[in-house]
């Protein structure tokens, strides 16, 4: 029986009216918008192309977006320059950095500099540390809608096997924590794992972050599975253009899944609408503003 397809992109849309109702709550009570401010340093096109539509949802969602594009050739001190006055601005609640960062740039370093309490994508090392002991901080994104995508579909995900195939500190690492935490038990895969189709097969719930085409074969799969595909593969079609693709072979996975995420369509809008959320959650705890559990 085919898999249930899971609509990432209309629960995303669902999560972004809500966000929506919050930023409004939030300026009617402080007289301010609470703001995103986003930095890209150089051309790379991928990146301009998340850059504006984080600015655009960010307009969407009733918030304040300041977005500062700066020239390939920045220096690292003039980019952690424009970090420390980011820090300062009372109107920013959420400060991102696009990464990759050009070459000459220590993209460590640069995060590093972000206020923890501003760091809506997660990715400085106390939000990853805060993440581990269980304490309140910003949890990367894309692991975090794949989280909020598994409980609505699933429920409670408590005794749960779980596979997550890649170890990046953005998407594995944090997925797997979060797993851990939701009481699944975890197994990490990587590039150094043998015998990975029969890991994936032990997994109630797989999570596929490699960066591999269409790596995970339907046969992998254990009937009824639940699969989350992160992966954004642009491959070459037969009409010569090019299509995005996952790391799970979906025709073959939906097959013998329980329930699946396209490419596009599936996580990928859940990054956003996440970025979104926890910029609002940082606008209200930044005002010491009770924002109700589990709201968002
Ligand atoms: P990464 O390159 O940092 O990490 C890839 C991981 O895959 C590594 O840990 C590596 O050990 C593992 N790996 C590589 N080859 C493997 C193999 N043959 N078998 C098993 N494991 C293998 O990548 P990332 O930043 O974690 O991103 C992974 C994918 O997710 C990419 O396609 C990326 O574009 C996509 N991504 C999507 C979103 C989104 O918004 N949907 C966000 C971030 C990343």
């Amino acid at each position: 029986m085919s898999a249930t397809v899971i609509q990432g992109k209309a629960f995303a849309a669902r999560l972004r009216d809500r966000i929506g109702d919050h930023a409004h709550a939030f300026e009617a009570k402080t007289g301010r918008k609470a703001g995103l401010a986003v930095v890209l340093v150089g051309q790379d096109p991928a990146s301009q192309v998340y850059v504006r539509s984080k600015a655009k949802a960010t307009v969407e969602a009733g918030m304040g977006s300041f977005e500062f594009e700066l020239p390939a050739d920045t220096s690292e001190a003039t980019l952690l320059a424009r970090v420390a006055e980011l820090n300062a601005n009372p109107d920013v609640d959420g400060i991102l950095v696009q990464l990759p960062l050009p070459n000459g740039l220590d993209e460590l370093k640069v995060i590093s500099a972000i206020d923890p309490d501003k760091d809506v994508d997660g990715f400085h090392v106390i939000n990853a540390g805060r993440l581990c002991v269980g304490q309140k901080g910003f949890v990367p994104c894309t692991p975090l809608g794949c989280l909020m995508l598994l409980k609505d579909l699933l429920g409670d995900l408590s005794g749960k096997e779980a596979v997550v195939i890649g170890r990046s500190n953005i998407v594995g690492r944090p997925m797997a924590q979060l797993l851990v935490d939701a009481d699944t038990t975890v197994t990490i895969a990587h590039s150094k794992t043998r015998n990975l189709p029969d890991v994936v097969r032990r997994g109630d719930i797989v999570i596929a972050a490699v960066g591999q085409p269409e790596m995970v074969r339907g046969s992998w799969i254990k009937p009824g599975a639940t699969v989350l595909d992160v992966g954004i593969n642009r491959v070459e079609a037969e009409d010569g253009k090019t299509r995005l693709v996952g790391d799970v072979a979906f025709d073959e996975a939906r097959e013998v899944a329980g329930a699946i995420t396209p490419v596009p369509g599936g996580v990928g809008p859940m990054t956003i609408a996440v970025l979104l959320r926890n910029t609002i959650v940082s606008a209200y705890r930044r005002e010491g503003l009770e924002l109700a559990k589990d709201a968002l």
